[in-house]
């Protein structure tokens, strides 16, 4: 653990490749890696910000390929300009997202794995890794989820490079069917991020929630209109006629049109009522204000 004081925690997502990496894709080209790493960066991103954690995306999801200023999109100019990124923001926390690969065809080779740089075993990496991996677990297994790996050691540049605590997650296989499944599908991305959220939580000593659970209470119920007397032309210095002229002046969008509210339902008062009940109450009687036009009205 981990906690922040007097500030919000950063955490910095970074998701691997881009759509100009070459491969990087499985088998049958259903799944593209940079597509699936830039959608379980923001499905975090949305997690963390509602827990009031301070993010960078290192680079802008929504397809953009990375720092379109180096051309060298795979090589080690690209992640070299990443990890100076990262580090010149000063996070607390990295997090890199990969699908992960093995052989040349589909195989059978599975499963969910960590990794930290093997330059950081014993250091707060590690730690926050076994937090990850408590949560991980429990959306990986056997059957049809994909196995937990655990997690290994391997200096990777951008976990490497980055000074924060950071850490790589390989969700599972593009070159196995069930994994490619699970990767392409929106359930276990959901099952996934709400996991790693969970996990930077904890770290940060922040309460877990989940913003998928807010519920926006339902409206109370207006009022019932009182019942009203019906009103015609002819009335004087009538106080219902004030309540009907103030009524039919929300409705008159232009101020230096609206009548006098005199209580007197004169030739000016039945022409407005007749032109909001044309536009309302095509039903009721013209130029009377019967129950069904205050119902409207006041409404
Ligand atoms: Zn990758």
């Amino acid at each position: 653990m981990s906690a922040v004081i007097g500030r919000k925690p950063k955490v910095a997502l970074t998701r691997g490749h881009d759509p100009s990496t070459p491969g990087k894709r499985s088998f049958d080209g259903k799944l593209r890696e940079w597509a699936f790493n830039d959608d379980m960066a923001a499905r975090l991103n949305k997690h963390l910000l509602f827990n009031g954690i301070d993010v960078l995306l290192t680079i802008p999801t929504g397809g953009a390929d990375a720092l379109p200023d180096i051309n060298t999109h795979n090589g080690y100019l690209n992640r070299k300009a990443r990890i100076a990124k990262i580090n010149a923001w000063k996070p607390d926390l990295e997090i890199e997202f990969h699908a992960n690969a093995c052989g040349t065809n589909w195989n059978s080779g599975r499963g969910q794995i960590l990794y930290i740089a093997a330059s950081k075993r014993g250091t707060d990496s590690e730690k926050f890794i076994n937090v990850l991996r408590k949560y991980m677990r429990s959306v990986a297994g056997t059957g049809s989820i994909t196995p937990d790996r655990g997690f290994g050691y391997k200096n990777f540049d951008i976990v490497n490079g980055v000074k924060a605590p950071c850490c790589l997650i390989e969700h599972a296989f593009m070159t196995n069917h069930e994994d490619v499944a699970l990767l392409l599908s929106d359930v276990q991305r959901d099952k996934w991020a709400e996991a790693e959220a969970r996990a930077v939580c904890e770290w940060f000593a922040i309460p877990f929630k989940n913003y998928k659970n807010v519920v926006t209470p339902p409206k109370p119920p207006k009022p019932p209109v009182p019942k009203m007397p019906t009103l015609k032309r002819g009335m004087v210095n009538n106080d219902d006629v004030r309540k009907l002229q103030n009524a039919i002046n929300k409705f008159i969008a232009d101020k230096k049109n609206w009548l006098d509210v005199d209580g007197d339902f004169g030739e000016l008062t039945e022409q407005a009522l007749i032109a909001v009940q044309k536009a309302l109450l095509p039903s009721s009687p013209l130029g009377v204000a019967d129950q069904a036009t205050w119902d409207k009205l006041l409404a």
